[in-house]
């Protein structure tokens, strides 16, 4: 059989094996079989592209794939989970990067006709600005950069500058597309700044967008590498990741009832502040907090957060084991953008093999709040803060929230009077009904445990 042909069935399969692997994930009972197709969708693909193409020199890519394997093996074993959502907002960057370099290497082929340097280009655009973009959003996350929305006068017409630029400069490379032409010089050293310009006037509540919208971007870039290269395979893996994570952005943008639009270009929480809080703060000991729990006939534990810091997953399951024996009702109310990643609190529960039928989603739960006993929050803060609802000059005002301030009693625990990833203050912390459980929330619920004895 003709090499060419046996590929493209090669890539026929790895396709499927990719939108199989995609639907499974979206529920976490197949999740990780979903994540087995895709990877083995991945290594047909990747063989099958190796062999077919023509490759002259096996050394170049032998040696990639040994750095490559140590740097994910290390990065595997070593990066804690706390910094998982930082991990996957450099690898969306690297995932630019590649499509970067591969639209460059294109380049030197040489006989380059016009659709093939807008492809070349794009990857080289989209590429580059999902690069910086997504280093900007690693130093948010792991707050080596403060995640507050940096905003200045005049910022918008800056960003118009330097798109017109970008469109000047990329109809100027497609006239003579060249390697060394200094047009591309000028495209991606004005992607690489778009890249910085568009991320930084986000922070607070608004980065789960991005992160979404990034590795959006390095999906449609590494498509427009593929028209580049002439790879189908690499287009079709490039759509299906630039698709789903439009798809995952629109559910993020849903979770925040905000418009896209709005959170590009609002600036979050640069100039904002909600109302001042008025109130006491009751703080609950271990013991007292156990007397309660031993009477609650309803538990809803409500991770954020800080549930991932304190790696608190396992004791909190076996808090709702002990709890069920004791007959009571238990159930987990996960909000989308808890956590700093998508899916966040869904891998953490999943990891302590919370059983998935007592995973229950915002929609669900809050027209039943009022009959929960006990509302249990560990580590979560914005995304239980009643000012998104009733405080209009809030930040975060509009957005969707579990309504834990109206169970009958709320647990929150966490170490201090700190404010959430948004910057902004909470009100339930003084609420009439609400007890705060200072302490590492794992201690904590350690310590509710022995309690049961
Ligand atoms: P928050 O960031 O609002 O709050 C986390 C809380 O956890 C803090 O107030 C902190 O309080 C507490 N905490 C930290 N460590 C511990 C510990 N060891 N034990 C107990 N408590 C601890 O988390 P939420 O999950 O409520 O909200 C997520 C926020 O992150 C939202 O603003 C969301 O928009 C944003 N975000 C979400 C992303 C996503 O994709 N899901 C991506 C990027 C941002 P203290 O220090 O007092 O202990």
């Amino acid at each position: 059989m003709n090499i060419e042909l046996l590929a493209n069935l090669s890539y026929i399969v790895s396709a499927a094996l990719f939108i199989f692997g995609l639907k499974m994930l979206g529920s976490p009972a197949t999740a990780r079989r979903g994540n087995m197709f895709s990877s083995l969708g991945m290594l047909i693909a990747v063989v099958a592209g190796l062999t077919a193409e023509g490759i002259v020199s096996y050394e170049y890519i032998a040696g990639g794939m040994v750095i490559g394997t140590i740097i994910g093996a290390l990065a595997a074993r070593l990066v804690g989970m706390t910094s998982m959502p930082e991990m996957v907002a450099l690898f969306n960057g690297s995932g630019g990067a590649a499509s970067l370099l591969v639209g460059w290497a294109t380049l030197y082929g040489g006989g380059i006709e016009t659709f093939t340097a807008v492809t070349i280009l794009l990857a080289i655009l989209i590429g580059g600005l999902t690069f910086t973009g997504s280093i900007i959003a690693y130093a948010k996350l792991s707050e080596v950069m403060n995640s507050a929305a940096i905003v200045f006068k005049g910022q918008r017409f800056v960003n118009s500058l330097v798109l017109a630029g970008i469109v000047y400069a990329a109809y100027m490379f497609c006239l003579d597309p060249q390697a060394d032409s200094q047009w591309l010089y000028v495209t991606l050293g004005l992607a690489l700044l778009l890249g910085i310009m568009a991320v930084i006037p986000i922070g607070g509540a608004d980065m789960p967008v991005v992160i979404s919208l990034l590795n959006s971007y390095s999906g449609i870039a590494a498509c427009a590498a593929g028209f580049a290269i002439n790879n189908n395979i690499l287009i079709v893996a490039g759509s299906l990741v630039g698709a789903s994570g439009i798809i995952l952005t629109n559910i993020m943008c849903k979770a925040m009832n905000r418009s896209l639009a709005n959170v590009l270009f609002s600036g979050f929480g640069a100039v904002k502040q909600g109302k001042a809080i008025e109130g006491e703060v009751k703080p609950v000991s271990v013991e007292d907090a156990y007397y309660l729990f031993e009477a609650a006939s309803n538990v809803c534990f409500v991770p954020g957060y800080g549930m991932a810091v304190a790696q608190a997953q396992h004791v909190v399951k076996e808090l709702g084991e002990i709890l069920e024996a004791n007959g009571c009702e238990v159930s987990y109310a996960i909000h989308p953008v808890a956590g700093r990643m998508p899916g966040h609190m869904n891998v953490l529960l999943a990891e302590a093999d919370v059983p998935y039928e007592q995973l229950v989603e915002m929609d669900d739960i809050n027209p039943r709040i009022e009959n929960v006993d006990i509302a249990v929050v560990i580590g979560a803060n914005d995304v239980v803060n009643p000012s998104a609802r009733e405080d209009e000059d809030s930040p975060i005002y509009g957005m969707p929230i579990i309504n834990v301030d109206q169970a009958r009693t709320v647990f929150v625990l966490k170490r201090s009077m700190a404010s959430g990833f948004s910057g902004v203050d909470n009100p339930l912390f003084f609420g009439e009904n609400t007890r705060m459980l200072f302490g590492d929330a794992k201690e904590s619920i350690s310590g509710v445990i022995s309690e049961f004895g």
